[in-house]
Formats: structure tokens, C-alpha cells, sequence
């Protein structure tokens, strides 16, 4: 039977458990056998020279997930190098997984943005999309954000309701900064990681 695979696409600076609860979620509700996490090289909506190197982004998702067997991270987006659209990253996924039903999961507002995105009908024509809750951002305004792409791709994209969970990577990154706690927001081993490295500011202090 053709493998089902869910895709985490993000920028992951630093992964949390917004990001893992998504993920597993999904996996459960779509019956999922694994949910690759793709780190993205240059995001495209992000400031460039402010998003963390990819080698400490690549590395914090590996701590992530490594504990769990139906997770797993690709560098396809890393490896391409420069800036990441998910055209590319489904395109590349698509060859290398070629019988697979391929499951996109996004936040919602990631997908409230897809208009903005590269290639968006290709991008919706790729993959099935799972689009999950999150807290600040509605679905009801999922029609008008889709525009002319609704009616030809609304039964491909689900909507999941999670758990919600109020945290972001922005979030994080300004309580490291000014030396606040991410305990229980992010894994212990990527909070480990973070510290021992310096990252977000945690270095300059001491
Ligand atoms: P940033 O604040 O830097 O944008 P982020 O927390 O939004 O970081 P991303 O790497 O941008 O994290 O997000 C990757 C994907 O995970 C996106 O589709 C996003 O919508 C989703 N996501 C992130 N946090 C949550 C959350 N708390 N609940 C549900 N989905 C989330
Ligand atoms: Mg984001």
C-alpha cells in the first residue's frame, strides 16, 4: 500500500511544542506513518540575516524529534540551498517519496498567507493540506484568504482544531533575549542546546 506522509514545513527558530503537538495531531487524525519535519534555508516572509544559521536550526528539529519513530527531518530545503519555497519543497519530497499521498501541514496562519506564496495553485495541487488551529488566527476568513483558489482546491484542504497553544518562535526568541524561561515551551534537549550554544542572545550574558 502507498506510504501517507505529512510534511512540517517551518522555519523552526527554535522548534517548540506548538510545532510537535501540530505534527503529532495530524499524524493521529490522518493516520499519518511518518511526518517529515523540513527545515526551511532562506524563508521568504522572514528578514534575511535575522533567521538563525541552518546548521543550528537543522540540528535543534533533529533533538526534537529524534525520541519519536514516526518523525523524522529532511534538509531537502537546506541542502537546495537559498530561498525556500514549498513548490520546491513538494516538488523535491514528491520525487523522492513518488507513490506517497503527501500531507502539507501548516498553521493557519501560514495557509490565511498562501496567496503570497510562490506558485500557490502548483503548491495546492502537490500536496493535500491539513490546516490546523491556531490561537489568533481564524479559519472562518479561509474562503476570502484563498480568493480565486477556494472553490478548485477546498475539499484538499482539511482544517484540524488542536489543542490551542499560545507559542511561537518570536515568543521565544525575546524571552531568551532578556533571560525569561522557555522551560515547558520547548523540548528540554533543544533548551539544552540553545544555552550551551549561545543562541538568542543566551551567550551574552553570564
Ligand atoms: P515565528 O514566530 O518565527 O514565525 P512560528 O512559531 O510561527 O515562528 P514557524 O517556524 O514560522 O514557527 O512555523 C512553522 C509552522 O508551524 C507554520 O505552519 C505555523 O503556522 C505552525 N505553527 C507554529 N506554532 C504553532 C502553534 N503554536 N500552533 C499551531 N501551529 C503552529
Ligand atoms: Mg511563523
Amino acid at each position: 500500500m502507498a506510504e501517507v506522509i505529512g510534511i512540517m514545513g517551518g522555519t523552526f527558530d527554535p522548534i517548540h511544542y506548538g510545532h510537535l503537538m501540530a505534527a503529532e495531531e495530524a499524524r493521529e487524525a490522518f493516520d499519518l506513518e511518518k511526518v517529515i519535519f523540513v527545515p526551511a534555508g532562506i524563508p521568504p516572509h522572514k528578514v534575511q540575516g535575522q533567521v538563525t544559521s541552518p546548521r543550528h536550526r537543522y540540528l535543534m528539529t533533529l533533538l526534537a524529534v529524534m525520541a519519536n519513530p514516526n518523525f523524522a527531518v529532511s534538509r531537502v530545503d537546506l541542502d537546495r540551498g537559498g530561498v525556500t519555497y514549498t513548490v520546491d519543497t513538494l516538488t523535491d519530497l514528491r520525487t523522492e517519496y513518488p507513490d506517497a499521498t503527501m500531507y502539507f501541514i501548516t498553521g493557519a496562519d501560514a495557509i490565511l498567507e498562501i496567496l503570497t506564496w510562490k506558485a500557490p495553485d502548483q503548491v495546492l495541487a502537490l500536496a493535500e493540506f491539513i490546516a490546523v488551529t491556531r490561537p489568533g488566527y481564524g479559519l472562518e476568513r479561509l474562503a476570502m484568504a484563498l480568493g480565486p483558489l477556494y472553490v478548485p482546491f477546498k475539499d484538499r484542504i482539511h482544517i484540524l482544531e488542536v489543542p490551542p497553544m499560545g507559542i511561537s518562535s518570536t515568543d521565544l526568541r525575546r524571552r531568551l533575549k532578556t533571560g525569561r524561561s522557555i522551560r515547558y515551551l520547548v523540548p528540554e534537549t533543544v533548551a539544552t542546546y540553545i544555552y550551551s550554544e549561545g543562541l538568542y542572545g543566551t551567550g551574552e550574558r553570564g
